[in-house]
């Protein structure tokens, strides 16, 4: 098992449709990262969002893109060169999951886009990936187009046209495509080289309100733990602003709902950091980049089971407000993704919605529909600033579909 030397500083999104080659991806990037994240806080977040560390790493003196590589030596056992650390976050492809793929989008500085050569473009997830991408604003994309190993030149061609065809006049419309072969290994040295280029770590400004977008949380300990031997609950996410420190005391917002005398109140929580991981190991600190793992003071039985997933964390009397009603200014799709033909009707009075801001999704109702505006009201409430990007989703037959974008008035 490699151990990160340092803590990741960038987070990279895998997205793109199901079967095409993600993990196996994040496998060839990374090495064996399954084992490297036994413990359970990080295999929970793993299983929700799936993440893995690689180290990006160069061989002294050789020609691009040989040089670039995940081993610590070369072939003749010399040490290569430490690039950086990054952290992938492997979406998953399964249709249904959209909101974790929209809550992983909230976190991550860039993307690559797997599509695979075998089939026709675009895949009904390839497309909705893409225009997740656009709609939270991540313009740092690199295209893999795998499993070239199974189609012929010309296949592999006219796969390749068909993609540049696909990405023109999105997001992605610059962004260069390096076929690849997840699985034997194939331009993997190119697919770096090529990150490392078109996904630069983000400049950080330390000095800002530290702020955690938590995607899971967690009671860590065993059944029939005794209290004196009782671990404080466990919160899972990203920090995507300033730092977090042992120590620190924390708030995390909407925080619970409590009720008094028959009137029900969200109120936020605070606690203190006791422990913090990132990265693979135990630290101080944790900036952004990665996903990290804090132990708190809190009582276990407010962690388990993702009970705090989609909360704000930060230092007490610096998080936006929490809001279990907001106006939000609207632009919706043209059409329905995934959809050949429906084009997406205007948002009505009454309707249920489905929302993703930062990484919390909750349902709303339309209690007044304008065009270009609507005002929803909420069964859970989320905390978020003014001007935070919202994905709208409509249920349209039996799932819920990205129908457009919303900005928070
Ligand atoms: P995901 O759903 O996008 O995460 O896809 P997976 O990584 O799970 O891959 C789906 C299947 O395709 C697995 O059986 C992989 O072994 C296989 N696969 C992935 N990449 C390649 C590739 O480049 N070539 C070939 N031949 N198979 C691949
Ligand atoms: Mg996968």
């Amino acid at each position: 098992v490699t151990q990160n030397p340092q803590q990741p500083e960038v987070n990279i999104g895998l997205v793109g449709h199901v079967d095409h080659g993600k993990t196996t991806l994040v496998q060839a990037l990374s090495g064996s990262w399954t084992d490297q994240h036994s413990e359970e806080m990080k295999r929970g977040i793993s299983i929700r969002l799936g993440y893995a560390d690689a180290t990006f790493r160069r061989i002294p003196g050789a020609d691009e893109p040989e040089c670039y590589t995940v081993e610590e030596t070369d072939e003749e056992g010399n040490e290569t060169e430490i690039l950086r650390t990054v952290s992938f976050v492997d979406a998953p492809g399964h249709e249904t999951l959209m909101a974790t793929m929209l809550s992983g989008a909230a976190i991550m500085d860039g993307a690559v886009l797997v599509v695979s050569a075998t089939e026709d473009v675009p895949q009904a997830q390839t497309e909705e990936h893409l225009m997740a991408l656009d709609i939270i604003g991540i313009e740092n994309i690199v295209i893999a187009q795998n499993k070239v190993d199974l189609v012929d030149r010309d296949r592999a061609v006219e796969n390749y046209e068909q993609i540049q065809e696909f990405v023109k006049g999105t997001v992605a419309e610059d962004a260069p495509i390096v076929p690849t072969s997840a699985q034997q290994g194939v331009n993997v040295d190119l697919l770096i080289q090529t990150i490392e280029e078109e996904i630069p770590t983000p400049e950080r400004d330390e000095g800002e309100d530290a702020r955690m977008f938590t995607a899971r949380s967690f009671d860590i300990n065993r059944p029939g733990t005794t209290w004196e031997d009782l671990s404080g609950g466990v919160i899972g996410g990203s920090v995507v602003d300033g730092k977090l420190s042992d120590g620190d005391e924390l708030e995390l917002r909407p925080g619970r709902e409590v009720d008094e005398g028959g009137q029900t109140e969200w109120r936020p929580i605070t606690t203190e950091i006791r422990s913090l991981q990132a990265g693979g190991q135990t630290v101080d600190e944790v900036r952004p980049g990665g996903l990290c793992g804090v132990g708190t003071g809190l009582d276990p039985s407010l962690t388990k089971g993702d009970a705090l997933a989609g909360q704000v964390a930060g230092e007490p009397g610096t998080l936006p407000p929490t809001r279990e009603e907001f106006t939000m200014d609207v632009e919706l799709l043209d059409r329905v993704v995934g959809e050949d033909e429906d084009s997406v009707e205007e948002i009505s009075t009454g309707e249920p919605l489905m929302l993703t801001v930062g990484t919390a999704t909750t349902v709303g109702a339309v209690t007044s529909a304008r065009s270009g505006e609507a005002e929803v009201s909420l069964k859970r409430p989320v905390c978020a600033q003014e001007g935070a990007k919202i994905a709208i989703n409509r249920r349209v037959g039996a799932r819920w579909r990205l129908i457009g974008i919303g900005t928070l008035k």
